[in-house]
């Protein structure tokens, strides 16, 4: 499940202004084309279908997570838009400039890998002034260039050392500097943070989604951790077997999944069966509330944190039932009880330790708000 501060922190608004809600697909609201556009690309490696009809349209500045297990085809996808890789069908387009089959070096476009790729004889400011020197710029304005990038990745201090002088993070912070010193108008980053520690890289996670408001460039962020996404995305595009299952803000893929999949793969859900409840229609029947759906729904969802043990007076919209509790999982800050409720056992998740009396065997009575359940059609 992610973690609800990293989650609310990314949907709360900061210093009192909302964030910006980018919708599905803010091109059709638009006159001026995305910065950048992914029209029905698909791309095969022999009888493998890497991506299969992938659309995609990102904004000038906003920060886009592609999400998706492992072989979903994130990298594949990532390497088309760089360049590295020519799709067999479907087009890509900056600025409604059509680059399909442009060369890596003509797109204005930069990447950032796993590996930090840094050249390890070269002093860090070197490192970064590389480019630029290679484009042609002067010397002096190079460098100029290469502090200035380096001051964004707070390592204005660090232009002299060497890259092996410096921590991972450090690292991984100057080949950001080194990718964004020639202010590219989209930066693509495949997993750049999965070789660091679990603490460093939330900590990352928070200093590169700044950096990134502070340049205003748009990144592309390749993840297969849905905490990061939903920590950092303005959108996030689920991905599953070649295909894109789901684009929306972390808050409509949580709260609104429009698959299994989806549900499944951002957080541990509850999904509770619907039942036939005459031609066309079927129900979902909680604790004497009933809702009703058409029959082309599979599953209702509610999330853990959604359902409560209620003790003492229900609120008056809770919708309430019996259970038995039968595991009591404590990870960190949450506790997640497994309360069977019939022939499903329900997954409640609470803050802090659970109470004395919530042991296995204990009889609950749980509550939900209606609200709370989205129906699911695949
Ligand atoms: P991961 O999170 O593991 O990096 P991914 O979502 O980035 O996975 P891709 O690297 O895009 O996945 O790979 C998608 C599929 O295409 C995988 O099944 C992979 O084995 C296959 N694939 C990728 N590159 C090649 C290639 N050059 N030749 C053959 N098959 C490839």
């Amino acid at each position: 499940m992610p973690g609800r501060r990293t989650l609310w922190r990314n949907l709360l608004p900061r210093n009192g202004r909302p964030r910006p809600a980018p919708s599905a697909s803010p091109a059709r609201t638009r006159s001026v084309p995305p910065l950048l556009t992914i029209e029905a690309v698909s791309k095969r490696f022999a009888a493998h279908h890497a991506l299969r009809d992938v659309d995609l349209t990102v904004d000038s500045g906003e920060f886009i997570a592609l999400l998706g297990p492992s072989g979903c085809g994130k990298t594949t996808l990532l390497r088309c838009i760089a360049g590295f890789l020519t799709p067999d069908e479907g087009r890509i387009l900056i600025d409604g400039e059509d680059i399909t089959r442009a060369p890596p070096y003509r797109r204005p476009l930069n990447t950032v890998f796993q590996s930090y790729a840094l050249f390890p004889h070269m002093s860090v400011a070197d490192n970064v002034a590389y480019g630029p020197r290679r484009a042609g710029v002067g010397r002096t304005e190079a460098q100029n260039r290469a502090r200035e990038a380096l001051a964004l990745v707070g390592l204005e201090e660090m232009g002299g050392r060497l890259p092996r002088a410096l921590s991972g993070g450090q690292q991984q912070r100057v080949a950001l500097a080194r990718a964004i010193v020639n202010r590219p108008k989209l930066l693509l980053l495949d997993e750049p943070l999965s070789a660091l520690d679990l603490k460093l890289r939330r900590r990352m996670q928070i200093e590169l989604k700044h950096i990134q408001e502070k340049l205003g460039i748009a990144f592309v962020f390749v993840t297969h951790d849905q905490e990061e996404a939903m920590a950092m995305a303005d959108r996030i595009v689920v991905m599953n077997a070649g295909r894109v299952e789901q684009t929306g803000t972390p808050a409509a893929i949580y709260r609104a999944p429009t698959t299994r999949f989806v549900a499944e793969f951002v957080g541990e859900p509850n999904l509770l069966p619907l039942s036939p409840a005459g031609p066309g229609r079927a129900r979902l029947a909680i604790g004497g509330f009933e809702l009703p759906a058409a029959a082309a729904m599979r599953c209702a969802m509610v999330r853990p944190e959604d359902i409560v043990i209620v003790e003492g007076m229900p609120a008056a919209d809770l919708v309430t039932f019996p259970g038995v509790i039968e595991e009591v999982l404590a990870i960190g800050p949450t506790t997640t009880l497994f309360v069977r409720c019939g022939e499903v056992v329900l997954k409640v998740a609470r803050l802090g330790m659970s109470g004395a009396d919530l042991t296995p065997g204990s009889a609950v009575t749980l509550g939900l708000r209606p609200a709370a359940l989205h129906l699911i059609a695949e």
